[in-house]
């Protein structure tokens, strides 16, 4: 599924965010320590090999609503954006954590001059943000923020699961740009 907004290609996807190979950078849902912990930072770290945990230990501790950026090391893409997405009940105000996750990782993409940029649905795993409010927080964040790129004109979702996946077609097909 895919949305022309301007120069600018948004597209949901069902898959694994470590099979994009055609993405100059793919985002993580890291956690504080940037290790590689379970889920989306378990799947990176894993395909990226060790080489990506060496090159982000000087870079940690991260606070939420940050992002951060290194190599690809053994993935297909150049580089990895790093966010650290707030744990739903306990990171406050969680929206708007969120919300500067994919802000920060847009705005220090076009800063690196970075053409396509593949995020996974951050918070909505292990730090229980719940799916749809997280969706909705996402894409108007995005939206907010496309104005500003000058660099980045590819912007994709990448959805592990069939139903987020769904979730992401219907609010793309109802966003009025
Ligand atoms: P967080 O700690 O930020 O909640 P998780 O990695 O636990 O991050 O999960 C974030 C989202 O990514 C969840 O919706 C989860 O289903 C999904 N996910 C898990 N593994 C992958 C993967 N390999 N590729 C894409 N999405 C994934």
């Amino acid at each position: 599924m895919k949305k022309q907004v301007g120069e600018i290609t948004m597209e949901a996807v069902h898959g694994d965010i470590t099979s994009q190979p055609d993405m100059t950078a793919v985002v993580n849902a890291a956690n504080a320590q940037l290790s590689p912990g379970g889920g989306v930072a378990g799947a990176i770290h894993r395909a990226a090999g060790p080489g990506l945990a060496e090159e982000c230990l000087p870079m940690a501790p991260i606070e939420p609503g940050q992002a951060v950026i290194s190599g690809g090391h053994n993935l297909p893409n150049k580089y990895v954006i790093h966010c650290l997405g707030p744990v739903y009940g306990k990171d406050k105000p969680e929206n708007l954590l969120l919300a500067d996750c994919y802000r920060n990782a847009l705005r220090l993409a076009d800063e690196k001059e970075i053409d396509s940029v593949a995020f996974p649905a951050i918070s909505t795993g292990i730090f229980g943000y719940p799916f749809e409010a997280a969706t909705d927080i996402t894409l108007q964040t995005v939206q907010e923020v496309l104005p500003e790129l000058k660099f980045v004109n590819h912007i994709r979702f990448v959805l592990f699961g069939e139903e987020d996946f769904e979730v992401y077609v219907e609010r793309l097909r109802r966003l009025k740009i």
